[in-house]
Protein backbone atom coordinates (compact mmCIF):
# COMPACT_ATOMS: atom_id res chain seq x y z
CA UNK A 1 0.00 0.00 0.00
CA UNK A 2 1.43 3.69 -0.45
CA UNK A 3 1.48 6.19 1.73
CA UNK A 4 -0.58 9.12 1.49
CA UNK A 5 2.30 11.67 1.80
CA UNK A 6 -0.46 14.68 1.89
CA UNK A 7 -0.88 13.58 5.89
CA UNK A 8 3.02 13.56 6.73
CA UNK A 9 3.42 17.48 5.51
CA UNK A 10 3.30 20.13 7.71
CA UNK A 11 -0.06 22.38 8.00
CA UNK A 12 1.96 25.64 7.47
CA UNK A 13 4.16 24.56 4.68
CA UNK A 14 1.08 23.16 2.75
CA UNK A 15 -0.98 26.29 3.46
CA UNK A 16 2.24 27.96 1.60
CA UNK A 17 0.30 29.97 -1.62
CA UNK A 18 2.89 28.92 -4.62
CA UNK A 19 4.42 32.28 -6.34
CA UNK A 20 2.17 33.89 -8.53
CA UNK A 21 5.45 34.78 -10.53
CA UNK A 22 7.28 30.90 -10.95
CA UNK A 23 3.50 29.10 -12.35
CA UNK A 24 3.61 31.72 -15.09
CA UNK A 25 7.46 31.34 -16.41
CA UNK A 26 6.66 27.77 -16.51
CA UNK A 27 4.75 28.56 -19.19
CA UNK A 28 6.27 31.03 -20.54
CA UNK A 29 9.64 28.87 -20.73
CA UNK A 30 7.80 25.99 -23.03
CA UNK A 31 7.40 28.62 -25.39
CA UNK A 32 9.76 29.66 -28.25
CA UNK A 33 10.12 33.57 -29.25
CA UNK A 34 9.15 34.67 -25.93
CA UNK A 35 10.37 38.10 -25.08
CA UNK A 36 10.37 37.81 -21.31
CA UNK A 37 9.70 41.26 -19.26
CA UNK A 38 9.37 39.11 -16.66
CA UNK A 39 11.98 37.90 -14.74
CA UNK A 40 13.34 40.18 -11.59
CA UNK A 41 17.14 40.25 -12.23
CA UNK A 42 19.43 41.67 -14.26
CA UNK A 43 20.39 41.13 -18.03
CA UNK A 44 24.37 42.16 -17.25
CA UNK A 45 26.42 39.32 -16.53
CA UNK A 46 28.44 40.00 -13.24
CA UNK A 47 31.33 42.20 -14.09
CA UNK A 48 34.73 39.89 -15.30
CA UNK A 49 37.16 41.49 -11.93
CA UNK A 50 34.70 39.86 -9.93
CA UNK A 51 34.20 36.56 -11.71
CA UNK A 52 37.92 36.25 -11.81
CA UNK A 53 38.95 36.65 -8.42
CA UNK A 54 36.28 33.86 -7.46
CA UNK A 55 38.01 31.39 -10.26
CA UNK A 56 40.72 32.19 -9.24
CA UNK A 57 39.61 31.61 -5.36
CA UNK A 58 38.65 27.96 -6.40
CA UNK A 59 42.10 27.41 -8.20
CA UNK A 60 43.77 28.41 -4.94
CA UNK A 61 41.89 25.83 -3.29
CA UNK A 62 39.61 28.01 -1.13
CA UNK A 63 36.95 25.66 -0.51
CA UNK A 64 36.43 25.34 3.16
CA UNK A 65 33.79 26.53 5.30
CA UNK A 66 34.33 30.44 6.64
CA UNK A 67 33.22 32.06 10.22
CA UNK A 68 29.42 31.83 10.15
CA UNK A 69 29.10 35.88 9.53
CA UNK A 70 31.50 35.24 6.74
CA UNK A 71 34.84 36.40 6.32
CA UNK A 72 35.67 39.34 8.30
CA UNK A 73 37.85 40.72 5.30
CA UNK A 74 34.33 40.41 3.60
CA UNK A 75 32.52 42.19 6.56
CA UNK A 76 34.97 45.05 6.92
CA UNK A 77 34.12 45.79 3.38
CA UNK A 78 30.60 45.67 3.82
CA UNK A 79 31.05 48.26 6.39
CA UNK A 80 32.63 50.08 4.77
CA UNK A 81 30.65 50.25 1.36
CA UNK A 82 27.69 51.18 3.64
CA UNK A 83 29.60 53.88 5.21
CA UNK A 84 30.79 55.29 2.11
CA UNK A 85 27.10 54.85 -0.43
CA UNK A 86 24.62 55.36 2.36
CA UNK A 87 26.48 56.94 5.40
CA UNK A 88 25.23 54.25 7.97
CA UNK A 89 28.01 53.26 10.56
CA UNK A 90 28.26 49.31 11.41
CA UNK A 91 30.91 46.76 13.44
CA UNK A 92 32.03 44.11 10.99
CA UNK A 93 33.11 42.60 14.34
CA UNK A 94 29.47 41.87 15.75
CA UNK A 95 26.91 44.17 13.57
CA UNK A 96 26.97 42.24 10.10
CA UNK A 97 25.91 38.56 8.46
CA UNK A 98 26.88 37.19 4.97
CA UNK A 99 23.74 35.27 4.07
CA UNK A 100 22.83 33.26 1.17
CA UNK A 101 21.15 36.03 -0.89
CA UNK A 102 19.11 38.50 0.88
CA UNK A 103 16.25 36.30 0.73
CA UNK A 104 18.33 34.40 3.50
CA UNK A 105 18.82 37.57 5.50
CA UNK A 106 14.43 38.13 5.34
CA UNK A 107 14.40 34.47 6.68
CA UNK A 108 16.98 35.25 9.28
CA UNK A 109 15.61 38.09 10.66
CA UNK A 110 11.68 37.33 10.97
CA UNK A 111 12.83 33.97 12.31
CA UNK A 112 14.76 36.32 15.09
CA UNK A 113 12.32 38.77 16.60
CA UNK A 114 8.96 37.03 15.90
CA UNK A 115 6.91 35.30 18.35
CA UNK A 116 4.07 33.18 17.49
CA UNK A 117 1.05 35.73 16.26
CA UNK A 118 3.33 38.68 16.20
CA UNK A 119 2.26 41.31 13.59
CA UNK A 120 4.39 42.55 10.83
CA UNK A 121 3.29 45.14 8.31
CA UNK A 122 3.56 44.12 4.79
CA UNK A 123 3.03 47.52 1.93
CA UNK A 124 1.43 46.02 -1.14
CA UNK A 125 2.15 45.61 -3.73
CA UNK A 126 5.18 43.76 -2.43
CA UNK A 127 8.21 41.40 -3.57
CA UNK A 128 6.23 37.71 -3.39
CA UNK A 129 8.40 36.18 -0.61
CA UNK A 130 7.83 38.95 2.15
CA UNK A 131 4.22 37.47 4.09
CA UNK A 132 5.26 33.49 3.40
CA UNK A 133 8.17 34.38 4.97
CA UNK A 134 6.72 36.08 8.23
CA UNK A 135 4.03 33.28 8.30
CA UNK A 136 7.04 30.84 7.89
CA UNK A 137 8.49 32.40 11.15
CA UNK A 138 5.22 32.17 13.06
CA UNK A 139 4.43 35.84 12.34
CA UNK A 140 0.73 37.13 10.43
CA UNK A 141 1.64 39.13 8.12
CA UNK A 142 -0.78 42.24 7.85
CA UNK A 143 -1.09 43.79 4.78
CA UNK A 144 -1.74 47.14 3.47
CA UNK A 145 -2.82 48.21 0.16
CA UNK A 146 -0.83 51.70 -1.60
CA UNK A 147 -2.35 53.48 -4.25
CA UNK A 148 -1.40 54.14 -7.66
CA UNK A 149 -2.78 57.58 -6.89
CA UNK A 150 -0.18 58.14 -4.10
CA UNK A 151 2.62 56.64 -6.21
CA UNK A 152 2.40 53.46 -4.62
CA UNK A 153 4.19 55.24 -1.61
CA UNK A 154 2.55 54.16 1.83
CA UNK A 155 1.25 57.41 3.94
CA UNK A 156 2.20 57.31 7.89
CA UNK A 157 -2.02 57.61 8.23
CA UNK A 158 -1.96 54.34 6.56
CA UNK A 159 0.60 52.40 8.74
CA UNK A 160 -1.03 53.94 11.84
CA UNK A 161 -4.38 52.43 11.26
CA UNK A 162 -2.98 48.99 10.74
CA UNK A 163 -1.27 49.05 14.04
CA UNK A 164 -2.18 46.97 17.04
CA UNK A 165 -0.85 45.48 20.12
CA UNK A 166 0.80 42.75 17.98
CA UNK A 167 2.51 44.44 15.90
CA UNK A 168 5.81 44.06 15.72
CA UNK A 169 7.88 45.70 12.75
CA UNK A 170 7.03 46.95 9.49
CA UNK A 171 8.92 45.80 6.59
CA UNK A 172 9.87 48.65 4.15
CA UNK A 173 11.40 48.08 0.34
CA UNK A 174 12.51 51.25 -1.55
CA UNK A 175 13.31 50.57 -4.35
CA UNK A 176 10.11 48.92 -4.62
CA UNK A 177 9.49 45.73 -6.50
CA UNK A 178 7.07 45.37 -8.01
CA UNK A 179 6.09 49.13 -8.66
CA UNK A 180 9.58 50.57 -8.56
CA UNK A 181 8.88 53.29 -6.06
CA UNK A 182 11.04 54.75 -4.09
CA UNK A 183 10.74 56.87 -0.22
CA UNK A 184 12.84 59.76 -0.12
CA UNK A 185 13.89 61.13 3.60
CA UNK A 186 11.21 63.12 4.50
CA UNK A 187 8.64 60.17 3.77
CA UNK A 188 10.88 58.17 5.53
CA UNK A 189 11.35 60.48 8.40
CA UNK A 190 7.45 60.57 8.65
CA UNK A 191 7.23 56.85 8.73
CA UNK A 192 9.89 56.75 11.06
CA UNK A 193 8.20 58.92 13.96
CA UNK A 194 4.85 56.48 13.95
CA UNK A 195 7.67 53.74 14.15
CA UNK A 196 8.88 55.52 17.14
CA UNK A 197 5.54 56.59 18.61
CA UNK A 198 4.89 52.55 18.62
CA UNK A 199 7.70 50.99 19.41
CA UNK A 200 8.55 49.37 16.28
CA UNK A 201 11.00 47.31 15.00
CA UNK A 202 11.73 48.03 10.42
CA UNK A 203 13.32 45.26 8.78
CA UNK A 204 14.03 47.34 5.87
CA UNK A 205 15.05 45.83 2.60
CA UNK A 206 17.55 48.17 0.39
CA UNK A 207 18.49 45.15 -1.89
CA UNK A 208 17.54 48.09 -5.23
CA UNK A 209 19.14 50.49 -3.15
CA UNK A 210 21.82 50.86 -5.97
CA UNK A 211 19.28 51.57 -8.22
CA UNK A 212 18.03 54.47 -7.32
CA UNK A 213 18.17 57.13 -10.22
CA UNK A 214 16.38 60.41 -9.38
CA UNK A 215 17.45 61.36 -5.74
CA UNK A 216 20.15 60.21 -3.65
CA UNK A 217 18.99 57.42 -1.72
CA UNK A 218 18.52 57.32 1.99
CA UNK A 219 19.20 54.43 4.00
CA UNK A 220 16.11 53.82 6.87
CA UNK A 221 18.78 52.94 9.31
CA UNK A 222 20.01 56.75 8.79
CA UNK A 223 16.84 58.70 9.66
CA UNK A 224 17.74 60.07 12.98
CA UNK A 225 16.54 57.47 15.95
CA UNK A 226 16.13 54.56 13.79
CA UNK A 227 19.49 53.01 13.63
CA UNK A 228 18.44 51.49 16.85
CA UNK A 229 15.23 50.03 15.39
CA UNK A 230 16.54 49.07 12.03
CA UNK A 231 17.35 45.64 10.59
CA UNK A 232 18.76 46.56 7.50
CA UNK A 233 18.88 43.82 4.62
CA UNK A 234 21.08 44.19 1.10
CA UNK A 235 23.06 42.61 -0.83
CA UNK A 236 24.98 41.54 -4.24
CA UNK A 237 22.17 40.18 -6.66
CA UNK A 238 20.78 43.53 -8.25
CA UNK A 239 23.06 46.33 -8.28
CA UNK A 240 26.35 43.78 -8.94
CA UNK A 241 24.22 41.92 -11.57
CA UNK A 242 25.13 38.87 -9.12
CA UNK A 243 21.81 37.11 -8.55
CA UNK A 244 23.23 33.30 -9.05
CA UNK A 245 25.62 33.95 -6.37
CA UNK A 246 23.50 34.12 -3.73
CA UNK A 247 25.18 36.45 -1.41
CA UNK A 248 23.51 39.30 0.32
CA UNK A 249 24.41 40.58 3.89
CA UNK A 250 22.39 41.64 6.79
CA UNK A 251 23.04 44.98 9.59
CA UNK A 252 21.58 45.42 13.12
CA UNK A 253 21.99 46.03 16.43
CA UNK A 254 24.47 43.30 17.72
CA UNK A 255 21.76 41.86 20.15
CA UNK A 256 20.17 40.88 16.62
CA UNK A 257 23.14 39.92 15.11
CA UNK A 258 24.31 37.55 18.27
CA UNK A 259 20.90 35.77 18.03
CA UNK A 260 20.51 35.33 13.89
CA UNK A 261 23.65 33.97 14.60
CA UNK A 262 22.56 30.86 16.46
CA UNK A 263 19.56 30.13 14.10
CA UNK A 264 22.37 30.85 10.39
CA UNK A 265 25.00 28.42 12.70
CA UNK A 266 22.38 25.41 12.72
CA UNK A 267 20.48 26.23 9.12
CA UNK A 268 23.12 27.37 6.80
CA UNK A 269 26.78 27.42 8.66
CA UNK A 270 27.95 30.36 6.28
CA UNK A 271 28.03 31.60 2.85
CA UNK A 272 30.72 29.71 0.39
CA UNK A 273 33.90 31.06 0.67
CA UNK A 274 35.21 31.91 -2.75
CA UNK A 275 32.27 33.21 -3.48
CA UNK A 276 32.51 35.71 -0.52
CA UNK A 277 35.94 36.56 -1.84
CA UNK A 278 34.30 37.56 -4.76
CA UNK A 279 32.40 39.73 -3.19
CA UNK A 280 35.39 41.62 -1.77
CA UNK A 281 36.29 42.66 -5.28
CA UNK A 282 32.78 43.28 -6.04
CA UNK A 283 32.45 46.09 -2.97
CA UNK A 284 36.65 47.09 -3.61
CA UNK A 285 36.63 47.70 -7.56
CA UNK A 286 33.51 48.01 -9.42
CA UNK A 287 31.56 51.22 -8.36
CA UNK A 288 32.91 52.35 -11.72
CA UNK A 289 30.83 48.95 -13.35
CA UNK A 290 27.71 49.32 -10.99
CA UNK A 291 27.76 52.90 -12.28
CA UNK A 292 27.55 51.98 -15.95
CA UNK A 293 24.76 49.46 -15.11
CA UNK A 294 22.79 52.10 -13.21
CA UNK A 295 23.13 54.63 -16.26
CA UNK A 296 21.97 51.51 -18.51
CA UNK A 297 18.76 50.78 -16.50
CA UNK A 298 17.93 54.73 -16.15
CA UNK A 299 17.84 54.80 -19.92
CA UNK A 300 15.57 52.08 -20.16
CA UNK A 301 13.12 52.70 -17.94
CA UNK A 302 13.12 56.28 -19.50
CA UNK A 303 12.54 54.44 -22.40
CA UNK A 304 9.88 52.19 -20.83
CA UNK A 305 7.82 54.62 -19.49
CA UNK A 306 7.30 56.95 -22.40
CA UNK A 307 6.95 54.18 -24.62
CA UNK A 308 3.73 52.65 -22.33
CA UNK A 309 2.11 56.23 -22.04
CA UNK A 310 2.56 56.50 -25.66
CA UNK A 311 0.79 53.25 -26.44
CA UNK A 312 -2.25 53.92 -24.18
CA UNK A 313 -0.81 51.76 -20.79
CA UNK A 314 -0.50 54.41 -18.23
CA UNK A 315 2.11 54.33 -15.78
CA UNK A 316 3.91 56.24 -13.17
CA UNK A 317 7.37 57.24 -13.41
CA UNK A 318 9.15 54.85 -11.00
CA UNK A 319 12.10 56.37 -8.92
CA UNK A 320 14.22 53.00 -8.55
CA UNK A 321 14.95 49.46 -9.64
CA UNK A 322 14.40 47.71 -12.84
CA UNK A 323 10.40 47.34 -13.10
CA UNK A 324 7.38 49.22 -14.39
CA UNK A 325 3.90 49.10 -12.90
CA UNK A 326 1.63 49.88 -15.51
CA UNK A 327 -2.40 49.94 -15.30
CA UNK A 328 -3.85 47.35 -17.35
CA UNK A 329 -7.61 48.84 -16.01
CA UNK A 330 -9.17 50.13 -18.82
CA UNK A 331 -8.85 47.06 -21.18
CA UNK A 332 -11.37 45.63 -18.46
CA UNK A 333 -9.63 42.47 -18.38
CA UNK A 334 -8.01 41.26 -15.27
CA UNK A 335 -4.28 41.03 -14.89
CA UNK A 336 -3.99 37.61 -15.21
CA UNK A 337 -5.75 37.41 -18.43
CA UNK A 338 -4.32 40.52 -19.70
CA UNK A 339 -0.96 38.52 -18.90
CA UNK A 340 -2.12 35.48 -20.35
CA UNK A 341 -3.52 37.01 -23.17
CA UNK A 342 -0.47 38.80 -24.16
CA UNK A 343 2.16 35.28 -23.61
CA UNK A 344 -0.10 33.58 -26.07
CA UNK A 345 -1.10 35.98 -28.64
CA UNK A 346 1.86 37.94 -28.51
CA UNK A 347 4.63 36.32 -26.94
CA UNK A 348 5.34 38.86 -24.29
CA UNK A 349 6.06 37.36 -20.57
CA UNK A 350 4.70 40.14 -17.99
CA UNK A 351 3.74 39.29 -14.46
CA UNK A 352 0.53 39.84 -13.41
CA UNK A 353 0.15 42.50 -10.43
CA UNK A 354 -1.66 40.48 -8.24
CA UNK A 355 0.65 38.14 -7.81
CA UNK A 356 2.13 40.69 -5.62
CA UNK A 357 -1.11 40.83 -3.37
CA UNK A 358 -4.45 42.00 -4.15
CA UNK A 359 -3.50 45.85 -4.44
CA UNK A 360 -2.09 44.84 -7.30
CA UNK A 361 -4.81 43.57 -9.21
CA UNK A 362 -5.32 46.19 -12.39
CA UNK A 363 -1.65 46.27 -12.91
CA UNK A 364 0.99 44.36 -14.22
CA UNK A 365 4.72 44.29 -14.02
CA UNK A 366 7.27 44.90 -16.43
CA UNK A 367 11.05 44.65 -16.14
CA UNK A 368 13.18 46.70 -18.40
CA UNK A 369 16.46 45.03 -17.29
CA UNK A 370 16.16 43.65 -20.85
CA UNK A 371 17.80 45.74 -24.23
CA UNK A 372 16.12 48.88 -25.70
CA UNK A 373 16.17 46.38 -28.91
CA UNK A 374 14.13 43.82 -27.32
CA UNK A 375 12.21 46.62 -25.20
CA UNK A 376 11.36 48.24 -28.44
CA UNK A 377 9.90 44.93 -29.92
CA UNK A 378 8.17 44.11 -26.32
CA UNK A 379 6.53 47.80 -26.79
CA UNK A 380 5.31 46.82 -30.76
CA UNK A 381 3.78 43.65 -29.83
CA UNK A 382 1.88 44.92 -26.36
CA UNK A 383 0.51 47.86 -28.84
CA UNK A 384 -0.44 45.11 -30.82
CA UNK A 385 -2.29 42.98 -28.34
CA UNK A 386 -4.11 46.14 -26.91
CA UNK A 387 -5.30 46.76 -30.45
CA UNK A 388 -6.52 44.04 -30.99
CA UNK A 389 -8.48 43.97 -27.89
CA UNK A 390 -9.97 47.27 -28.96
CA UNK A 391 -11.07 45.07 -32.02
CA UNK A 392 -12.84 42.30 -30.00
CA UNK A 393 -14.54 45.05 -28.02
CA UNK A 394 -16.19 46.83 -31.37
CA UNK A 395 -17.17 43.68 -32.32
N1 LIG B 1 14.04 41.57 -1.90
C1 LIG B 1 13.46 42.00 -3.02
C2 LIG B 1 12.57 43.18 -2.97
C3 LIG B 1 13.68 41.32 -4.24
O1 LIG B 1 13.09 41.76 -5.36
C4 LIG B 1 14.53 40.20 -4.25
C5 LIG B 1 14.82 39.40 -5.51
N2 LIG B 1 13.86 39.40 -6.47
C6 LIG B 1 15.11 39.80 -3.05
C7 LIG B 1 14.86 40.51 -1.90
C8 LIG B 1 15.99 38.59 -2.97
O2 LIG B 1 17.27 38.87 -3.40
P1 LIG B 1 18.43 37.78 -3.37
O3 LIG B 1 18.64 37.34 -4.76
O4 LIG B 1 19.63 38.54 -2.85
O5 LIG B 1 18.02 36.71 -2.45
Amino acid sequence: MSLNHQNYLSKKAMDLEPSGIRKFFDVAASMEGVISLGVGEPDFITPWNIREVAIEALQDGYTSYTANAGLLELRQEITAYLQRRFHVEYQAENQVIVTVGASQSLDLAFRAILNPGDEVLVIEPAFVSYASLVTMAGGNPVRIATKEENGFKVTPEQIEASITDKTKAILLCSPNNPTGTCLNKDELTAIASVVEKHDLLVVSDEIYAELAYDQEYTSFAAIPGMYERTILINGFSKGFAMTGWRLGFLTAPSEFISVMIKIYQYTTMCAPYMLQLGAIEALRNSSDQVEKMKQNYWRRRNFTVQSLNKIGLECHTPGGAFYVFPSIKKTGLTSEQFAEGLLHQEKVAVVPGNAFGASGEGYIRCSYATSIDQLQEAMNRIERFLLSLEVKESD
